[in-house]
């Protein structure tokens, strides 16, 4: 067995175990390797940590194995959200709700109508809808031009 680190599209690292160097091209190849974290599919080598400092024989402090958690985690926080934080999010809310008035909801066509707008395959109009975070780190490489919404929009009830 050999390990590598490993390091997902987001930059996050972690360690894979292989059978070989063929395991992992193999492995990649057939979109088995995600990141733990965020469940991302574009894993690369990281590059070696360079032995550099003085304390060249300790190994980061960081745990090995990543933590668990929920690949699509939303961000929390304990503290209290005061009157005016909530007016500020209600108001940004409307202008959400504004701005995606004359944007058609596609749903999970999200990502296939984005990019067939991108190269020209169909005409170009606003739209919204979902898409997974490893579809959305695609576009963007594709160099897609497109960007999460502050808050999640519900399908409206006419589709399905
Ligand atoms: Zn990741």
């Amino acid at each position: 067995m050999i390990v590598f680190d490993l390091s997902c599209a987001n930059g996050h690292r972690f360690e894979g175990w292989f059978a070989s160097t063929g395991d992992f091209a193999s492995q990649k190849e057939r979109r088995l390797l995600t990141c733990p974290q965020c469940g991302c599919d574009e894993v690369v080598k990281a590059p070696m940590a360079p032995a550099v400092g003085k304390k060249g024989n300790q190994r980061s402090e960081q745990p090995a194995v990543a933590q668990p958690s929920a690949p699509h985690a939303r961000s929390m926080s304990n503290v209290p959200v005061t009157p005016e934080v909530e007016q500020a999010l209600v108001k940004l809310a409307e202008a959400q709700k504004a701005a995606l008035k004359d944007s058609k909801w596609v749903g999970k066509s999200f990502a296939e109508d984005a990019r067939a707008m991108h190269y020209g395959e169909r005409d170009a109009e606003a739209i919204h809808g979902e898409a997974s975070l490893e579809e959305a780190q695609k576009l963007v490489d594709e160099g897609i031009d497109v960007a999460p919404l502050p808050f999640p929009v519900a399908p409206p009830k006419s589709l399905n």
